[in-house]
């Protein structure tokens, strides 16, 4: 089996569509997103519709989260992103509109399935908790959360792919020419971001979990982040940064 999977998606409709072609290329089964599919970009709607017709399994992401309740936590330009966008769910006959917002209040936080966990942030706080590839400087907040890893976990948020491993190492897609065996020892694999990479590379990414080859595989996709970027600028609720940073992958 083959699952392709994605997250953080934020509201960037040309990033997922290039995706999507591209998993359609690659003999995938399953298609499962870690969250964050609304937040900070133009297409809201668009996404949320593509991610609820396609994905058998979404994750709630703190963007996500942030639509249907009090953002916690969000700086101001997320914050007016997430008003704008609430603005946009909320638009539409009553019976769209309403199959949306049950859509994102029906979301689980995690779910576990043979020893591999989904999350949005990270296994001890699945919502809201960034595990950056910095962390591994420090043992013991790595040991707690490694504990909570039965084998594999798989999450998004810091828009930052790798993979960490319990002996402190992580490992960026480009130091593993984009392919990491699963072996025994317990993994936490960050997929990346669809629609907002900050890992200085501007094209979408997203990860497919071969279960038969025991390989991951992560993937880059070109896709006209130029579009994205006029849509954001036309949009003055949308800090114009939001747009710039698609540009540059940061
Ligand atoms: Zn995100």
């Amino acid at each position: 089996m083959r699952q392709a999977l994605i997250s953080d998606i934020h509201s960037n409709f040309e990033a997922l569509q290039a995706v999507l072609a591209d998993i359609s290329s690659q003999n995938v089964d399953k298609l499962i997103c870690l969250g964050d599919v609304v937040g900070y970009g133009p297409n809201p709607c668009e996404c949320l519709e593509t991610v609820m017709r396609r994905a058998e399994l979404t994750i709630m992401g703190n963007h996500d989260q942030a639509a249907l309740f009090d953002p916690d936590g969000f700086n101001p330009v997320a914050l007016r992103a997430i008003y704008w966008t609430r603005d946009r769910l909320d638009a539409g006959s009553a019976s769209v509109v309403n199959r949306r917002w049950d859509f994102l209040s029906e979301l689980p936080k995690m779910h576990t399935q043979d020893k591999v966990m989904f999350v949005h942030g990270s296994p001890r706080d699945p919502t809201n908790e960034y595990v950056f590839p910095e962390f591994i400087y420090d043992k013991s907040k790595m040991d707690n959360i490694f504990s909570r890893v039965t084998q594999y976990c798989f999450q998004g948020h810091t828009h930052m792919p790798g993979v960490f491993t319990p002996d402190l190492e992580f490992i960026k897609p480009s130091q593993c020419d984009n392919v990491f065996p699963l072996g025994k020892e317990k993994l936490m694999v960050n997929v990346g971001s669809v629609g907002q990479p900050r890992d200085e590379d501007n094209r979408a990414c997203y990860v497919i979990l071969d279960h038969d080859a025991k390989k991951i595989f992560f993937r880059r996709v070109e896709y006209d982040f130029e579009a994205t970027i006029k849509k954001i600028y036309s949009f003055s609720e949308l800090d114009r940064m939001l747009g710039d940073r698609l540009r540059t992958g940061r």
